[in-house]
């Protein structure tokens, strides 16, 4: 067994090229052949890549999809999103527990199996939903999970599950002028050498394309401070790494339109780096790009598919060396996976883990447009900006003006789900109501809306009028719906123990503050509260905005800030009693220390 690792784990290390920046690609690779990573792979990588073992081991410790003790051959991760809780995720995650007489996170005594709860996984059209050693199931009923537990307990393969629990809906209910575009694969690059890169940035400027991620950043802004940057070599990254909760519409557009998107990413090269001029020749042909898709682990099933749609655009000659047969215009794609960390959606952060390393967010400035990927310019984008910047070079800035608000051009797509009859993906013009969005997919005696996940708004229903863009309500791609029935606090709970599963503990405001957080959440939520702890929530969320190193401790006290301004009532008659003494039990907290030491005196 030692000899077979040791050789799998060589195998690896030279299928990577030895290079050290690769490490979490080589130990997800590593993890899906044994389901877990062997202390004999964690020694070899060390000798072979010249890292200590403490520095591997705190990489793997960093990714919640890795780990060092085996969970056997069967490795169950449920949803846990509240749009997957709204669906029945919980009566779920117990039937598999008792059926499968395993507890919750910890792998069955026969070591076979392994039920476990995660993060959102990007299905919430269609939860309650779960990942099979990686492979996505949706659509979770009793049923089903009476088939899946046989399946387990025979010690079927996956291959020969029913294709049926495999089958991800793309459900793409409502298409502007982005879905319903049918230009050919390669138009916008000819376009690029036709027109010459200066032109399609000037359209891209012109079109007042702001990135789709949530920040909203000026697209063309991103990309000049990375082409003006003084380097040799510039980067352009693709983030696929779609972890909001009850996000999924990158999801479909990787699957419907990968092409468009591969096509953005190569005419942001051709303009950053390769620059053409308006004879198609290349300008500067010692400047050097490279770039990557950043696929979140919880996407791993379209990572075939995707490196399918890489190699067709090579063999057409839309990708590697002199693309479209221009002389010098040569930009490739690799695809990196993520591992479940949702810190590393930050763009920041992202960079640190495709060099191999945790992905904790790193100082700004400098900028990655500046300073990014192996300290090179690097370019940051959302999936859905790159199908924009293609279709603005096809068909030119005013057309993709048309629609939109004066701040807010084009469309937005957005991931419904929760609370109405026709959740899926939807694609708006800026500027279309909270209500009228509302009316479209079915959604009826709506409470309020959560917009932009957890980090994002809750919307009260005096509020509907309200609409999506920049400059009113930034809409990254999360719309999630929930009724007059829904406990508004079940919500605020969920996402407050998302933060704390997500917090990279980098910084103490937001990795302790998270914890302080959710402790007080679920005081409210047991009614075991005061009208002074509502007050120290308040601080806390102060502090937290204050002093977080990033936007996931600055962000994750909205929800529970949100509620308590539009939903007070709420809180109120959560209250124990509503005087302003804390209710802290001195006694019951001291218990623990002195049981621990043994001294009643404590
Ligand atoms: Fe990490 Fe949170 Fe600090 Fe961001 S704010 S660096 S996620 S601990």
């Amino acid at each position: 067994m030692v000899m077979k690792i040791n050789q799998f784990t060589d195998e690896i290390i030279l299928l990577f090229n030895q290079r050290p920046d690769k490490l979490l690609q080589m130990l997800i690779k590593i993890q899906r052949q044994y389901s877990y990573i062997p202390q004999q792979a964690i020694t070899q990588l060390s000798r072979k890549l010249l890292l200590t073992e403490a520095n591997i081991l705190s990489v793997i410790g960093f990714y919640s999809f890795l780990h060092k003790k085996s969970r056997g051959s069967y490795d169950l991760r449920i949803s846990d999103n509240i749009t997957d809780q709204m669906l029945g995720s919980t009566a779920i995650t117990s039937m598999f527990s008792n059926k499968l007489s395993v507890q919750l996170a910890i792998p069955r005594k026969d070591g076979r199996v392994c039920v476990d709860s995660t993060s959102c996984i990007g299905m919430s059209d269609q939860g309650p939903a779960m990942l099979v050693n990686g492979m996505p199931v949706v659509s979770l009923n009793k049923k089903r999970v009476e088939s899946i537990c046989q399946l387990i307990e025979s010690n079927s393969p996956l291959n020969q599950w029913p294709k049926s629990f495999f089958h991800i809906k793309n459900n793409i209910q409502r298409k502007d002028i982005l879905l319903t575009d049918c230009s050919d694969n390669g138009a916008a690059i000819s376009a690029l050498i036709n027109q010459g890169s200066q032109n399609i940035h000037q359209q891209i400027e012109h079109s007042n394309l702001r990135g789709r991620g949530g920040a909203g950043f000026h697209t063309s802004l991103k990309w000049r401070s990375c082409k003006d940057a003084i380097a040799k070599r510039r980067y352009v990254v693709c983030n696929a790494d779609e972890g909001e909760p009850g996000t999924f519409k990158d999801r479909v557009l990787l699957t419907t339109q990968p092409d468009k998107v591969i096509e953005g990413m190569t005419l942001c090269a051709g303009i950053i780096g390769n620059e053409i001029d308006n004879n198609g020749r290349l300008e500067n042909s010692d400047q050097l790009t490279g770039g990557f898709i950043y696929l979140r682990g919880e996407y791993e099933y379209l990572y075939k598919s995707l490196q399918r749609v890489l190699q067709r655009r090579r063999d057409a000659g839309l990708l590697g060396k002199n693309i479209l047969g221009v002389k010098g215009f040569d930009f490739d794609i690799e695809i990196h996976l993520g591992a479940g960390a949702y810190i590393c959606g930050e763009e920041s952060a992202l960079i640190e883990s495709l060099e191999g390393k945790r992905g904790i967010p790193r100082n700004r400035p400098p900028f990655p447009a500046i300073k990014g990927y192996n300290n090179q310019p690097t370019v940051v984008n959302n999936v859905e900006t790159f199908v924009n910047a293609t279709l603005i070079a096809i068909h030119g800035a005013c057309w993709f003006k048309k629609i939109g608000t004066a701040q807010s051009r084009g469309s937005k797509l957005l991931s419904i789900s929760g609370d109405c009859d026709r959740p899926g993906v939807y694609e708006f013009p800026f500027g279309t109501s909270i209500r009228h969005i509302l009316d479209d997919c079915g959604a009826q005696n709506v409470q309020a809306v959560q917009v932009s996940g957890p980090a994002g708004f809750t919307i009260p229903a005096q509020d509907f009028d309200r609409y999506i863009g920049f400059e009113d309500v930034p809409a990254g791609g999360s719309f999630m719906i929930f009724n007059q029935q829904r406990n508004l606090l079940d919500m605020v709970k969920n996402f407050g123990e998302f933060f704390v599963n997500e917090s990279c503990g980098f910084c103490t405001p937001c990795r302790v503050g998270c914890s302080l957080l959710m402790q007080m959440i679920d005081r409210v939520h047991q009614k075991i509260s005061t009208n002074h702890e509502l007050c120290e929530i308040k601080k806390l969320s102060h502090l937290m905005i204050q002093t977080s190193h990033c936007g996931l401790g600055s962000s994750a006290s909205n929800s529970v800030m949100d509620t308590l301004k539009y939903f007070p009532k709420l809180y109120q008659q959560q209250l124990n009693h509503s005087d302003d003494e804390s209710l802290f039990d001195l006694q019951g907290e001291l218990l623990q220390a002195r049981q621990l030491t043994g001294d009643d005196n404590v």
